[in-house]
């Protein structure tokens, strides 16, 4: 039983009083009355902090059991940690089939100012010396080839090397997966895909429980401005008290597609790692609750997994994940390195009954 689930819907209540507003409300304003001394209120301006803020924050911390800092996309949390634990000279490893976007703010932004960085494979962690490493960077399982590494082992590995070590948990959102539990020092987490759920924002968040990575990450929003709209923050509050149950639905309807794809004569591989010959299976059960709602598949070349895109009704051609609608995207297209006919279907809340009759649909167009 996770007892995270019912904090999650009622630890709000626990605080208010008579004639409160039940659902955080959106304080939208950029200053609050400040008379006297700024120091006696905990709001002053909302590049500081905003009650709304606040209140998602709260609950956040309650799914990773740590405080949590919120930022307004994904790539913002992660550049706050890497900015804020890096310096000039360090050396960074980091996972070469993770997102694209944190190699592509390493060779922008960080290498430009000294900072080493060394490329790994995801199942290649197990087997690299972090010796000399300041930051061991992991995303497990990775996005989209769906490989994973031994997180507990990184970081026994990592600490012993004098290296820390933060996980990007994007794909499997702390109810899945607890990368803190498993002495992770820092999480980043894009917000803006299962958290929050609707495809509708942006967002994201950084969570720790070690003081000094919160209050440098937590100085630096301050001074960078990398500060989220109150407006989105009440969104995102409302998508996560529902992330329990997209999420079964979500990955109950991922493991049964999984399970059609594979036995699909389009289809030439499926990577799932709920189905249990996928070579992520045996690990991700030791670290995760269940196994995420993205499915990578792989047809014959470009133009059928185009034509394949291109017929479904039940998939939207889009280039996000964690949605409510499943969605089907072409990855080589952004020059990653996969299968020209691979793609990343992110699997929603639809029917699955329904869902699978329309990508069988789909593959008939192939
Ligand atoms: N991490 C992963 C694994 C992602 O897939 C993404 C975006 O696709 C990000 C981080 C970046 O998140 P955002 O787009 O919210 O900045």
């Amino acid at each position: 039983m996770d007892e995270r689930l019912v904090q999650l819907l009622h630890h709000r209540s626990h605080g208010l009083n008579r004639g409160d507003p039940i659902s955080p409300p959106i304080h939208q304003t950029s200053a609050f009355y400040l008379p006297d001394d700024p120091k006696d209120g905990d709001y002053s301006y909302t590049r500081e902090a905003n009650p709304t803020w606040t209140a998602v924050e709260a609950q956040i911390s309650i799914l990773e059991a740590a405080p949590a800092i919120v930022f307004p996309s994904g790539m913002a949390a992660i550049a706050a940690i890497l900015y804020t634990q890096l310096r000039p000279g360090d050396r960074l490893i980091m996972p070469s089939d993770g997102y694209y976007g944190v190699r592509a703010f390493a060779e922008q932004a960080l290498r430009p100012i000294d900072i080493e960085v060394t490329y790994v494979p995801t199942p290649e962690f197990g087997n690299t010396h972090f010796d000399g490493a300041r930051l061991v960077w992991i995303e497990t399982p990775s996005n989209p080839g769906l490989d994973v590494c031994d997180i507990a082992d990184v970081v026994a590995r990592a600490k012993a090397a004098g290296a820390m070590v933060a996980a990007d948990n994007t794909t499997l959102t702390p109810l899945l997966q607890q990368p803190l539990d498993m002495g992770v020092d820092a999480v980043a987490v894009s917000d803006t895909k299962a958290m929050s759920g609707h495809g509708d924002l942006l967002f994201g968040h950084a969570a720790s429980r070690d003081k000094d990575i919160m209050a440098q990450v937590e100085t630096w929003r301050r001074y960078a401005g990398a500060i989220p709209g109150p407006a989105e923050a009440a969104l995102v509050y409302r998508g996560i008290e529902t992330l329990e149950v997209r999420l079964q639905r979500m990955c109950a309807n991922a493991m049964d597609i999984a399970h059609q794809l594979k036995n699909h004569i389009a289809v030439k591989s499926v990577r799932y790692p709920g189905l249990v010959d996928d070579p992520s299976h045996t690990l991700m059960k030791t670290q995760a609750t269940a196994f995420g709602f993205i499915i990578g598949f792989t047809l014959a070349s470009k133009a059928a997994a185009e034509a394949f895109i291109a017929a479904s009704e039940v998939t939207c051609s889009a280039t996000s994940f964690g949605s409510v609608h499943s969605s089907a995207e072409r990855r080589a297209r952004w020059g990653e390195d996969v299968a020209e006919g691979f793609i990343r279907l992110s699997v929603g809340c639809e029917p699955a009954g329904q869902l699978w009759d329309g990508i069988e649909a789909a593959l008939k167009a192939v």
